[in-house]
């Protein structure tokens, strides 16, 4: 085994913790006044509306450090939180991190996981402005909170969808969800024999989708620049069927879509047969891919539809709080809430 350099936290203090955090954190948003380094951050106010979202992650219940490579978590940690704000149609501009730090934690490990997080604070253009430091007797914690800013008249709910309003959904869904049974089967073969070197080429697609989650900014700003505002949104972070369900119950509206226009990625498809998985579960109840489900009036579909990564899988109807999935052999089949969740265990 390779032996990585590991400095006891103890040995810099959590003065020392803190100021290691802080390197490399200057500001890229003007809203940022202050950032580390006082007892609260100062944020410009503007005329905009702010939105804000936690997300905490827990060792042994979000992830298992045995396969999720810190740099990683710390990505997906602000990834994540990113992903809610966009479904709101904001920008995100704002992050603290607070974390509870077990002993098996050396200042290395704290090093890799601020790497990720000021990684994907350049990736997404939020500033780092603060966070606490505490001890944890059960494993890491981290927990991120986001600030983010949008006009009022364009901020989106989930309790505006319509009846006639096409459904669109983001990039491709159950890759990070199949991701993880790859990882979790590798662990299991790792735990069996320690000599073995991870076999993940062939799944790399959805391995990264599991760890290195992409919050679609990038689709936010699109339908900005085309002045789009859609009815509602939400990220898939449980899975398709129990994000529509959210979306009909908020709204009042019921929806109606089709098998085959969900988009499913090929190796997420051939990786779910080979565990014996129906791939159309894996996009209905698997969780994690962060896409956006939202849904636009018709008189948008124009500017949209060439879009080579937003798909149109069904439509808003008004049978309230009813989600229908019609088969690729025409049946028609209720959807239901089996939202990907951690309560399962
Ligand atoms: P206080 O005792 O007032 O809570 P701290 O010593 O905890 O102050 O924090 C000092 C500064 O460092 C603050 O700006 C705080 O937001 C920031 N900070 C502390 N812990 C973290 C962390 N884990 N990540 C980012 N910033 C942090
Ligand atoms: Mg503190």
């Amino acid at each position: 085994m390779k032996q990585e350099k590991r400095t006891e936290i103890s040995s810099i203090g959590e003065f020392g913790l803190i100021e290691r955090i802080s390197r490399n954190t200057e500001a890229l948003n003007e809203s940022t006044v202050k950032g580390i380094g006082d007892d609260a951050a100062i944020l410009d106010s503007s005329d905009k509306q702010r939105v804000l979202t936690t997300d905490m992650l827990l060792e042994g219940v979000h992830f298992d450090l045995a396969y999720m490579p810190l740099q990683h978590l710390g990505y997906k940690a602000v990834a994540v939180n990113v992903s809610d704000v966009a479904a709101m149609n904001a920008v995100p501009k704002q992050i603290t991190v607070n974390i509870g730090l077990s002993n098996r934690m050396s200042v290395e490990a704290v090093d890799a996981l601020y790497d990720g997080i000021k990684a994907a604070c350049k990736d997404y253009k939020v500033d780092l402005v603060g966070g606490d430091t505490t001890a944890s007797y059960s494993g890491l914690v981290i927990s991120v909170t986001a600030i983010g800013e949008a006009e009022a008249a364009k901020v989106v709910r989930r309790s505006g969808a319509q009846k006639g309003d096409i459904v669109c959904v983001t990039g491709d869904l159950g890759g990070a969800f199949i991701g993880l049974q790859v990882l979790a089967r590798e662990k299991q073969e790792f735990v069996e024999n320690p000599e073995m070197q991870p076999q993940l080429g062939t799944y790399s697609y959805i391995v990264q989708r599991q760890l290195k989650p992409d919050a679609r900014m990038d689709i936010i700003h699109e339908l900005a620049e085309q002045n789009i505002v859609p009815t509602s949104m939400i990220d898939v972070s449980d899975g398709l069927a129990s994000e529509l369900l959210h979306i009909c119950r908020n709204s009042g509206v019921g929806v109606q879509i089709y098998e085959d226009k969900l988009p499913i990625d090929k190796q997420t498809y051939d990786t779910a047969v080979e565990f014996g998985i129906d791939p159309i579960t894996c996009v209905m109840n698997g969780g994690e891919d962060y896409e956006l489900l939202f849904t636009i009036s018709q008189s948008e579909y124009e500017k949209l539809k060439n879009h080579m990564d937003i798909h149109f899988i069904g439509f808003v109807n008004e049978h309230a709080n009813q989600a229908r999935l019609v088969t690729k052999g025409g049946n028609v089949v209720d959807i239901k809430a089996q939202g990907f969740t951690h309560f399962k265990k």
